[in-house]
């Protein structure tokens, strides 16, 4: 019997035939193509395409539509069609000053025509006579205008061209081409998925989804090249949740027992009761505590809906056993109004409350409860030994910076987001924590009242304003959102607090919230305005988290438009923080000028005032990758998915990833390069 190959040794090393997988040519910088010049090369940086692979995994957004397939004898003029001859002459006019046009004749059995590109002379030398060509555009005065283009001949027709994703400074021509030029290294890329789940899960090769999905003779085939790479990232994300986990579960943390004294004493200092979903939340966070397992777990709630009072009781828990409790938020305002809200309790309690931010080091030593930015987890901070830690806006932080805070100093952490999830989408991403959700709001508050009126009432919407003012009540105003840059941001809000101080806002008392003050500064105003020093803040988006005035009842959004839905959201939690009836007003440009996504988002806001409901609403708006606004870990890399369509595939994907934690090769290769590069980039 002839045994087979499967238990020979290899040889010592394989001659490299034609055909085999080079991963070099793959990972080769987009430099390295020729054409590529080092301006090119900063604009495909731009979009995040710096090597072969990422022009390979670039998804197009959309496929053009079929279109008919004429002989060139039989078009009709203005119509789209598509179009395949032979090129026999080419040439390239420079009528202008940045304006180049290549004209190649095109023949095929019927007759022959002019075909017309602008500004890509490059093509000249592509389009050698002989050259075989499908071409896809309309007969115009001057010739076949082309849109899209096939110079290999190997795509069926030229019907589904790909259209990328592109900017000013990329053409979506100018791309395809480059696609089209990289394809052959898509077998050059390692599968990561183990054939035997390949099968089982009936998807194509990943080579031939590459192909699919830039190349496909039908949507459907598009399709299902997306959703294989899709299954990818998925798994690839669940693989690396799952080995987090089992790393976690094999820590041992201090069980911290049944709560005690200190916890009983600060629930009968609360002024208020507890709502179910804060009692539940609580009961959760006592049962993780009483285990010698460290508590990963997520707590998810609407701006206002009470986690930092449940947060507190956490931290107290460890004070309790004679341990710390530590706080650290992602920015320096954050981590002051959550100082502000637990140091009065901590006092009453007796227990030693201290501030740590990059600008404020306040004496560290015999302190129970810290509060404070990433400074917190720099080399030095001796925070003593820390039973419970709690991580606010926990997607804000990169993995390295949440690990270093937990890592070998606080086994219970608590991941607080006021960014809400959906609870499946919350499972995927955080695969690797137990998520408990705030869902109602205390009864005493009542749901902000919101209304939209375009910029020729905003005259009204001070009218307002005002009103609340003379009540004896405060306001916040935000600005435009100018994306340039912080500087920008900052100073259009002082021109715009300036101009409202002598309009609208004349006879009030206006202050300014901006990015660019200095941390004692922004306490200062802050402080003035909790002190009713200040009528109005007027702010940039700094105010978005954390800051909290109960009396204040009125927000003016103005060019609401330019904002994410998650932000408005979160903006507009500032008010509606007493009991007092709160209002929004968003002010938006004229409706004919805004896009349908942005009418719908504006709708929304005015329709519901619930969290996860705008959260579903989001994800529907937005489709797909994007999440929410926010650089949920790993979300940004997931480039395939589509959230709501692919829950089923998300499930396999989770499924699947069970069973694969300790599986090398290529998947482990994936997971790792996908989970490493997450942190490099914390
Ligand atoms: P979050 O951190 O979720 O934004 P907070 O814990 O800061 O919410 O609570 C927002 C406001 O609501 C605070 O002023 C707080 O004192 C108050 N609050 C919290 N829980 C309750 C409750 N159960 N009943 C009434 N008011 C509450
Ligand atoms: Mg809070």
């Amino acid at each position: 019997m002839v045994r087979g190959f499967a238990g020979a040794e290899p040889p010592a090393a394989w001659p490299r035939l034609p055909g085999t997988p080079q991963p070099e040519r793959a990972e080769a910088p987009v430099s390295s193509l020729s054409g590529v010049g080092p301006a090119l090369d900063k604009k495909l940086g731009k979009l995040g395409l710096r090597t072969v692979r990422d022009l390979l995994e670039h998804r197009p957004h959309r496929y053009e539509a079929a279109v008919p397939q004429r002989r060139i004898a039989d078009l009709l003029a203005e119509e789209e069609a598509a179009i395949a001859g032979e090129v026999r002459s080419v040439t390239v006019r420079r009528p202008r000053r940045n304006l180049a046009i290549v004209n190649a004749r095109v023949a095929d059995e019927s007759g022959d025509v002019v075909a017309v590109w602008f500004n890509q002379a490059w093509l000249e030398e592509k389009l050698k006579p002989g050259t075989h060509v499908r071409l896809r555009g309309q007969l115009k005065r001057g010739g076949f205008q082309v849109r899209s283009y096939d110079l290999n001949g190997v795509a069926a027709t030229a019907d589904f061209a790909p259209v990328y994703p592109a900017t000013e400074d990329v053409t979506p021509q100018r791309l395809r081409a480059l696609v089209e030029r990289v394809l052959p290294a898509a077998r050059d890329l390692p599968d990561p998925l183990p054939a035997e789940l390949r099968s089982s899960e009936r998807l194509p090769l990943r080579s031939d989804a590459l192909h699919a999905l830039h190349r496909p003779r039908s949507l459907e085939e598009g399709e299902a090249g997306r959703r294989r790479l899709a299954f990818d990232e998925l798994l690839v994300l669940q693989v690396g949740l799952a080995r987090a986990r089992v790393g976690r579960e094999a820590a041992v943390a201090p069980a911290l027992g049944a709560p005690a004294g200190l916890v009983a004493h600060y629930r009968e200092l609360l002024p208020f009761e507890l709502t179910p979903d804060q009692e539940a939340a609580i009961a959760e966070i006592d049962r993780d505590l009483a285990r010698d397992a460290p508590m990963q777990r997520l707590l998810q709630g609407d701006v206002g809906s009470g986690k930092t009072v449940v947060a507190l009781y956490a931290l107290l828990r460890a004070v309790e056993t004679g341990r710390a409790g530590a706080l650290m938020a992602p920015t320096e305002t954050l981590a002051e109004q959550h100082f502000l809200t637990v140091e009065p309790w901590c006092t009453e309690l007796g227990v030693r409350a201290a501030l740590l931010t990059g600008s404020v080091k306040s004496e560290l030593e015999g302190a129970q409860v810290v509060v404070g930015t990433h400074a917190l987890i720099q080399e030095g901070v001796d925070l003593g030994e820390l039973g419970v830690a709690v991580v606010d806006e926990q997607h804000r932080f990169g993995v390295e910076q949440r690990r270093a805070l937990t890592e070998g100093r606080a086994p219970h952490v608590l991941h607080m987001t006021a960014t809400p999830i959906p609870r499946t989408l919350a499972l995927t991403l955080y695969g690797d924590l137990s998520v408990t959700e705030i869902a109602k709001p205390p009864a005493s508050r009542k749901p902000i009242v919101t209304s939209w009126v375009t910029a020729e009432r905003s005259s009204a919407a001070y009218t307002r304003l005002r009103k609340h003012l003379d009540d004896g009540r405060q306001a916040y105003v935000v600005c435009p959102l100018i994306e340039e840059s912080e500087t920008s941001q900052s100073r259009a809000a002082e021109v715009e607090a300036e101009r409202l101080r002598r309009a609208e806002l004349r006879d009030y008392r206006v202050g300014l919230l901006h990015g660019r003050l200095r941390p004692a500064e922004r306490r200062e105003l802050m402080a003035q305005f909790k002190a009713r020093e200040l009528d109005v803040l007027v702010a940039t988006t700094v105010i978005e988290v954390g800051v909290d005035v109960p009396n204040a009842t009125i927000m003016i959004v103005q060019e609401a438009d330019r904002f994410g839905l998650a932000q408005l959201h979160q903006l507009r939690g500032r008010v509606g923080r007493g009991a007092e009836q709160s209002y929004c007003l968003l002010i938006s440009r004229p409706r004919e000028e805004l896009t349908e996504n942005a009418l719908a988002r504006l709708q929304a806001l005015v329709d519901s005032t619930d969290g996860f409901e705008l959260a579903e609403r989001d994800l529907e708006l937005r489709g797909e990758g994007q999440l929410l606004g926010t650089r949920q870990a790993g979300v940004s890399d997931l480039r395939f998915v589509h959230w709501r369509a692919d829950r089923p595939l998300l499930e396999r994907a989770r499924a699947a990833a069970e069973g694969l934690v300790d599986y090398d090769g290529p998947l482990a290769d994936e997971v790792e390069r996908v989970f490493g590069e997450r942190e490099l980039a914390a």
